[in-house]
């Protein structure tokens, strides 16, 4: 078995030695354009390190869930929802997602987003808002602006 070095380079917004995997497997949760790179595993320390892209106009399925994501923006700029607040997110900025706050990534129109997420090892399936909690959401004019970009 070959020795894996304990540096992962990115190059080329890809990580070396690391396969690129589909976002989700579960049948019709929407979503568009977004590809996922498990990083680190570690039960010990109890997390998961993982890359995402959202490719240009793209965006993150629209959930909540009790276990809470530490984000950080890699590449690109774009626009997360967390809560019923939005904001424009750049290169290192660190987004707090806080347990059971609907959460969403959205890319701009001329870069993709890619961004680091961890995560607990051990954590609850993402829930997708019903149509009225979604339409509670939308009530917020700036949730409804975000929603509403291509
Ligand atoms: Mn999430």
């Amino acid at each position: 078995m070959t020795q894996e070095s304990p540096v992962r380079r990115f190059k080329d917004f890809r990580w070396e030695n690391t396969d690129l995997l589909a976002y989700r497997q579960e049948e019709g949760v929407p979503f568009k354009d977004v590809t996922r790179q498990l990083l680190f595993e570690a039960p010990d320390l109890k997390g998961e390190l993982r890359y995402f892209e959202v490719a240009t106009n793209g965006y993150s399925s629209l959930e909540r869930h009790d276990h809470r994501h530490a984000v950080m923006i890699l590449r690109g700029t774009g626009r997360c929802l967390v809560g019923t607040q939005v904001f424009q997110v750049g290169p290192l900025d660190l987004v707090d997602i806080p347990p059971m706050a609907w959460h969403q990534f959205r890319a701009g129109d001329t870069e993709a987003l890619g961004f680091l997420c961890l995560v607990n090892v051990q954590r609850d399936k993402a829930q997708l808002p019903s149509p009225e909690q979604l339409a509670e959401l939308s009530s917020h004019p700036a949730v409804a602006g975000f929603f509403r970009a291509k």
